[in-house]
């Protein structure tokens, strides 16, 4: 399980809560009236919460090699520099820079959402036009060349997108553009949230009991993923002789609030905004003797071949970033 989506394998560090207060001479900009109490010359540190879906942290304050991603509903301590930036001066991200625009009085884990009806999945006839959103929150997923993910030529299209088309198979829309993507990343609305944790069982696959790590119960993940997790595992178990182990895939609502009870934000996500919410995360082996920890052979080769499968970890997840998880992985399609 990983932070941004449940909690973290390692225990957050330097959280303190100690309030302080900083001089502005040194700063860059001027205050925001109303954001910093006390006097003209002070920053006063404050809690703020990132919006839906996510916010970017920055190295300096501007939008420029972002060395983190942080979730729905985190709370962040730290003040505001100016208008535009505020800067984290607590936990694993501290002295990294959001943007205000980003971040929220009001704790959005205290927002409501009714489950859509009727269902967000249900597909029209094949044959039929149809129009649907990515329903990837904070990840880019991929157009295809032709309705197969052995068409190895990808494109990006950014989380949330509308797109329409016609469906060619129960699997892929072929889009207007000409370019193909899996049903499994579209659905009827953007907002996940309703339905996270929710998945229809129908739209699951058991993972089979080799691909499953001594440490998981059961694993399933969106019936596409799943399929294409075994093939690039069979490819995988080639080359290397043994197997993906999976420790988590989909994880249900029940388990999210059981995790957010425990350990609540950042180290335990809101739930309903998980990825394996989605059934479209996978948790590979991460405990003591991984082979698939950063810089192995295993870990080489799922960089390099993942996302031929539709399966990739995302930047923010990377070797030397703050909460780098070598185990998680999207299906990207
Ligand atoms: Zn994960």
């Amino acid at each position: 399980m990983c932070e941004h989506d449940a909690f973290t394998h390692t225990p957050g560090s330097g959280h303190g809560t100690t309030r302080r207060t900083l001089l502005t001479g040194a700063l860059a900009g001027p205050l925001v009236a109303g954001v910093s109490a006390g006097s003209a010359t002070a920053a006063t540190t404050v809690t703020r919460w990132v919006k839906p879906p996510y916010t970017d942290a920055y190295p300096a304050m501007q939008v420029k090699n972002a060395v983190g991603r942080l979730g729905e509903a985190v709370p962040v301590t730290g003040y505001f520099v100016n208008t535009t930036w505020f800067k984290i001066t607590t936990g694993k991200m501290a002295g990294t820079y959001v943007s205000g625009s980003g971040l929220t009085t009001t704790n959005p884990a205290t927002q409501t959402f009714a489950y859509p009806s009727p269902d967000p999945f249900s597909l029209p006839p094949v044959g039929s036009r149809l129009t649907r959103y990515v329903i990837s929150r904070d990840f880019y997923v991929s157009t295809r060349a032709s309705a197969s993910f052995s068409a190895a030529r990808r494109t990006s299209i950014a989380p949330r997108t509308k797109v329409t088309g016609k469906l060619v198979s129960s699997d892929w829309v072929r889009l207007d553009d000409g370019r193909y993507i899996t049903t499994a990343l579209l659905a009827t609305t953007p907002v996940v949230r309703a339905f996270n944790g929710r998945v229809p069982s129908g739209r699951l696959r058991a993972l089979p009991a080799y691909l499953r790590a001594p440490s998981a119960a059961a694993s399933s993940l969106e019936r596409v993923a799943a399929m294409q997790f075994i093939r690039m595992d069979t490819a995988f178990a080639k080359v290397f002789g043994y197997h993906i182990t999976v420790e988590e895939g989909y994880r249900s609502l029940y388990w999210q609030k059981h995790w957010y009870a425990q350990y609540g934000a950042p180290r335990a996500a809101y739930p309903g905004t998980s990825n394996h919410g989605m059934g479209l995360a996978v948790d590979i082996r991460s405990g003591a003797g991984s082979p698939f920890t950063f810089g192995t052979a295993a870990d080489k080769w799922l960089t390099a071949n993942g996302a031929g499968f539709g399966f990739d970890r995302s930047w923010w997840l990377d070797q030397g970033r703050p909460n780098a998880e070598f185990w998680h992985y999207n299906f990207i399609g």
